[in-house]
């Protein structure tokens, strides 16, 4: 897998599909002292993304703005025990932007929402689809 980032990949700005992948050859070549004929031959299946031109990043990792710090801790606080909220963007450990923290953000969620009482569930179940007690033919098997 090839990854350019920061300068280097503005300085691949604007190439072409081929001209890319005639980048991405040369330096396998370099790195592992094979040639480029031989390479091409051992492709199986090539993709790229071109993170700059992709209009939800925009080549940018997310980032807090200044006085922000906060705003992960805040976006992360469930609302009235009902509303969970994971991403990396909840992440307040400093490692948000990254895919751990996305992974661990959803842990997070979901041992908060076992966490809650299985009475409140039900109520909010009842509230949220209007239905008396007497209506909710759904087990908690099934739920979890
Ligand atoms: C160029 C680039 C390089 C990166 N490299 C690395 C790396 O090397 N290592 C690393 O750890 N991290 C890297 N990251 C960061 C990593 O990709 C993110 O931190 C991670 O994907 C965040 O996961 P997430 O689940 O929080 O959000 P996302 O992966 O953004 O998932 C959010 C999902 O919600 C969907 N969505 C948005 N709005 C709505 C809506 N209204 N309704 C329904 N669905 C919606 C989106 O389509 C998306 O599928 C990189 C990011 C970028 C942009």
């Amino acid at each position: 897998m090839g990854w350019a980032a920061g300068p280097a990949a503005k300085n691949l700005n604007g190439l072409s599909y081929n001209e890319l992948l005639d980048r991405a050859i040369g330096s396998l070549s370099r790195t592992f002292d094979k040639s480029e004929s031989w390479l091409r031959k051992c492709i199986f299946r090539l993709h790229y993304h071109d993170w700059s031109k992709d209009l939800f990043s925009l080549g940018a990792y997310s980032y807090p703005k200044v006085n922000g710090l906060q705003a992960a801790e805040i976006l992360a606080e469930p609302i009235d025990e009902t509303i969970y909220f994971a991403g990396e963007a909840t992440d307040f450990t400093g490692a948000n932007g990254t895919v751990h923290a996305a992974v661990q953000s959803g842990r997070s969620a979901a041992q908060k929402i076992a966490g809650v009482s299985w009475t409140r569930v039900t109520v909010r179940l009842l509230q949220f689809c209007q239905l008396k007690p007497n209506e909710l033919k759904i087990s908690r098997e099934i739920l979890f």
